[in-house]
């Protein structure tokens, strides 16, 4: 599992700067394949308590989330743990595109995301270093 870089970025103020993410105050919450489920809990906090009022999810090309399904990973977890997960999600996915539209429309429909939100989901590609919008919403 090489590269696990998926990333949410959470803009606290006014802009999300890609070009010069330094220079704004960006909350980057990290997971494996930048998953929005996993997210939220982190994201009610940086809204409520930081002041974040955008969020830009970013999934990246040639992500080791691609590379496995939740059953071969319950497989190797039954062998090396001992441990069934059962029915257990662990979120990998097949299509990149699709993983970004879906976890915009999760957060777009999360009652714990603020009203007026404006969510961005992006692929970067680790090849050329472009980010491409794949969708965009705002939380209604
Ligand atoms: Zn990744």
């Amino acid at each position: 599992m090489a590269r696990l870089r998926g990333f949410l970025g959470a803009a606290v103020r006014s802009h999300w700067c890609l070009t010069r993410p330094h220079r704004s105050d960006a909350h980057v919450i990290r997971n494996a394949g930048g998953r929005a489920s996993e997210a939220v809990r982190s994201l009610v906090i940086s809204q409520q308590l930081l002041g974040t009022r955008e969020i830009v999810i970013v999934h990246h090309t040639d992500c080791g989330m691609l590379t496995f399904t939740d059953s071969a990973l319950a497989k190797i977890i039954k062998d090396n743990l001992g441990v069934d997960v059962g029915d257990r999600k662990f979120l990998p996915f097949g299509d990149l595109d699709a993983s970004v539209r879906e976890d915009v429309d999760l957060l777009a429909n999360e009652p714990l995301i603020m009203k007026g939100t404006p969510i961005a989901g992006l692929v970067y590609d680790v090849k050329t270093g472009a980010l491409r919008e794949v969708s965009r919403a705002v939380k209604a």
